[in-house]
């Protein structure tokens, strides 16, 4: 079985038990959103998903995916921008965001759950998930 066809069946099953639908533009949208490697916007979904869904709106994508964040089956990348960008998480990671041309690329930090946190975000109450983001400029386009 194919590695996407294994990830598709464990999002039905996600799905199932968070109580959703299994639509087949649910499913699309999550395939591409799967094969994506550039974190997309609901736009950016909307031109790909057009030639195989010619009657799909951007709306019903950017609910489809505000759906899926709400219930932990997609994540909604945090940046500083006003628009939102999407991933499925297959394993937790970081993010650089280039300031200039948008682009967000995955890194790892494994030694980061070892280091201690500071004192205030410790006594600020229960954290769940510590992630990293790094704003700046990449190397492409510092030339
Ligand atoms: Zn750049
Ligand atoms: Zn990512």
């Amino acid at each position: 079985m194919e590695l996407t066809d294994k990830h598709l069946i464990a999002f039905e099953t996600a799905c199932k038990k968070a109580g959703l639908k299994i639509t087949h533009q649910r499913m699309e949208i999550y395939r591409e959103l799967l094969m994506a490697d550039d974190h997309p916007t609901a736009e950016m979904l909307h031109q790909r998903l057009r030639g195989r869904l010619p009657s799909i709106s951007i709306d019903t994508i950017y609910r489809t995916l505000t759906t899926l964040a709400s219930h932990g089956l997609i994540n909604r990348v945090e940046t500083a921008e006003n628009l939102s960008r999407f991933e499925v998480t297959l394993s937790p990671h970081h993010h650089l965001i280039c300031s200039s041309c948008h682009t967000i690329v995955d890194f790892n930090w494994p030694q980061l759950p070892e280091l201690p946190l500071p004192r205030e975000a410790q006594e600020w109450g229960k954290i769940n998930t510590t992630t990293i983001v790094i704003y700046g400029t990449c190397a492409a386009c510092q030339k």
